[in-house]
Parts: structure tokens; sequence; C-alpha cells
């Protein structure tokens, strides 16, 4: 295959990718689960099931032709096009970092030892270790670019998203992708190189290439954390998992809500650190997005350009200057948008 060829393949790949967090059979399960749930909620509280409603949850004009939709339409293309060629060049891959740390423990402690685990309680403690390693490196990069101002800047694009669709997670500026492919590689690369030298085995128990319980979190909740139907863990499991509701309060505009609910699938993390906010029982009316007066969020130089120069200027000695919470910054957004509560029931 030719190199543009491979190119125009890319957007392809990702949709019919079993793998891949946005195929369209990870789509179709989120949204199976979705509906699904609504149903239920509708039925409990309605004593029937109205079909309409449940499909505009998830298709209504209002969503899904909004500026803000379109936006991330256009970042999807950014991202599977453009920041994937500019990661590959610009940032650690998972394979050094392994090899360093297995033959610094090496240097250190000496020709590592014979496992006494068999296969596959190895290969289910690779699996736990290399997931857990993942989630770390997430939870740490998202709470540093919510906590350092330089670094909320590459960040805040996602967050000028006004609503939820499965495209929002696409709109992530380069220079955030870069830092997260960072974190994640030291982070994973790491554990794997901890595992290969304690169990002589890097192996897991793997879903078209992606580690099992990262699988799983695609199949059900990833399409649904960036959707507008809330759909809550509570109790102990809204303290060790991240479910949509969870992921739509940190997108909250409420001061409330910000810099929380930091994970990705786990919300152990946040829990441990302090940062959890578990959905309460009354789901909140929550409105989405980061407005800036004078500031079109949407527009391509807003979206494309102007974090690099927002970074800069962040840098410099008198930037934090009067900025105490990252989000904080932000003015409440105009009240023009649907509450999610009232169109996803
Ligand atoms: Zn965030
Ligand atoms: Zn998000």
């Amino acid at each position: 295959m030719d190199i543009f060829a491979a190119f125009a393949n890319k957007l392809p790949a990702q949709l019919l990718s079993p793998g891949s967090f946005f195929s369209i059979y990870a789509l179709a399960s989120g949204l199976l689960i979705g509906f699904a749930y609504l149903a239920l909620r509708q039925k409990r509280r309605r004593g029937h099931v109205r079909l309409r409603p449940l499909a505009r949850a998830f298709f209504r004009r209002g969503l899904l032709l909004h500026r803000s939709t379109r936006a991330d339409l256009f970042y999807l293309f950014v991202n599977v096009y453009l920041t994937a060629v500019f990661i590959g060049w610009a940032c650690l891959t998972v394979g050094p970092v392994a090899d360093a740390v297995r033959n610094a423990l090496t240097g250190a402690l000496g020709p590592r030892p014979t496992s006494a685990a068999p296969d596959l309680a190895a290969r289910a403690l690779v699996t736990i270790v290399g997931y857990l390693a993942m989630e770390w490196g997430y939870w740490l990069d998202h709470y540093l670019k919510h906590r350092v101002p330089f670094l909320w800047e590459t960040h805040k694009t996602h967050h000028t998203a006004e609503r939820l669709t499965p495209l929002t997670a696409w709109r992530v500026h380069p220079l955030d992708s870069l830092l997260f492919a960072n974190i994640t590689a030291l982070s994973f690369g790491a554990a794997m190189g901890a595992t290969r030298y304690a169990l002589g085995s890097a192996a897991t128990f793997a879903f078209a290439d992606v580690n099992i319980l990262t699988a799983i979190f695609f199949y059900t909740f990833v399409n649904l954390q960036h959707s507008e139907v809330s759909l809550p863990l509570r109790g102990l499991a809204g303290r060790l998992l991240m479910s949509p509701a969870h992921h739509q309060i940190h997108h909250s505009i409420d001061p409330a809500h910000y810099n929380s609910n930091l994970g990705n699938s786990l919300a152990v993390f946040d829990w441990l650190f302090g940062t959890l906010v578990v959905p309460p029982r009354e789901s909140p009316r929550l409105k989405f997005g980061v407005v800036e007066p004078g500031v079109d969020p949407h527009s391509i130089t807003e979206l494309l350009v102007s974090p690099f120069g927002a970074v800069a200027r962040a840098l410099t000695p008198k930037a934090a200057e009067g900025i105490l919470t990252i989000q904080a910054v932000t003015p409440p957004m105009n009240s023009a948008a649907p509450k999610s509560d009232e169109i996803s029931a």
C-alpha cells in the first residue's frame, strides 16, 4: 500500500478497527447501553417506554448540527490526519522506555529471578498492571493540565465544547495530545519494563490488540462519557469507576465541578486525591463549555492557532497572576443551551 493510500485509510481504520474506541462497533455498543438505560429509567418513572424521546437523546438537530459539534468534527480530521503524524516524531514510545526500565532494574537488582507464577496468572497480572499504568498516566496528565496554567491552555480546547457527543473526544489540541502521549508512554512503559523484569513477560489478555480491561471500557462507557445522557454510578461503584455522568460533571461550567473527575475509566485516583465528585441522586442540569468575552470558541483560529499563543503567554512570569483555580478564569456561559437532562429523559 502506498503512503497516500495509507494516509487516506486512516479514518476508515478508526471506524472499522474493533480495537478503536471510535469504531462503529464501540459506538453501537455504547448507543445500545444508553438506550437500554434510558428505556429502563422511563419505564420506572412513567410506567411505559416511548421511543421518540429516547432517539432524541442521541439524534436531535440541536445537538448534531450545533456549531460545537461541527467544530468537534473538524477536530476529528485534524487529529486523525495531522496530529497522529506530528505525535509520531515528537514523543517517547513505550518500547524504549520499557527497555530502559528493565535494564535499570537488572543493573540495580541483578538478573531477573525466575517467575514462579504460572503463565495465565502472570498474564492476568500484567493485564491489570498495564491497565492501571495507563489509567494513572491519564489521571496524572489530566490533573497537571487542570492545575498548571500553561498546561491548561493546551487542554482548554477540549473544554470549549458546549455540546457533548462522541465526536467531542476528538476535540483535543495537538499540544494536549503531545503531552498526553509522552506522559502515558512514560507511565505505561515503566510498568511494562517492570513486569518484563519481574515476570519475564509483557503479554496481556487483549481484544483486537487492546488491553481487555481498556477494551471493556471502549465497549461500555467511553462514548457515553461524551454524550448528554446522564448515566451515573454511585456508592462504591461511583468511587471506583468513571461513569458517563462523572465525565459530564468534569465538563460542567458550575464552579463546584471545576477540576473534578479527572480519571479515564477509573474514579479511584480521583477518590484517593480528593478530586472526585460522585453524581448526585438527582441528575444535575449541567451546562458545558468555556466562554470568554469576545472569543468564538468554535472558530478554526480559536481551536487551532490561539492555544499556541496562550501557552506562550502563560509561560511568561506575570502570566499566572490572578489565576487561582484554572477553570475559574472563565465566566459563566450564556444560558441558551438546552439542559442536558431535560432532553435525555
Ligand atoms: Zn479536562
Ligand atoms: Zn471530555
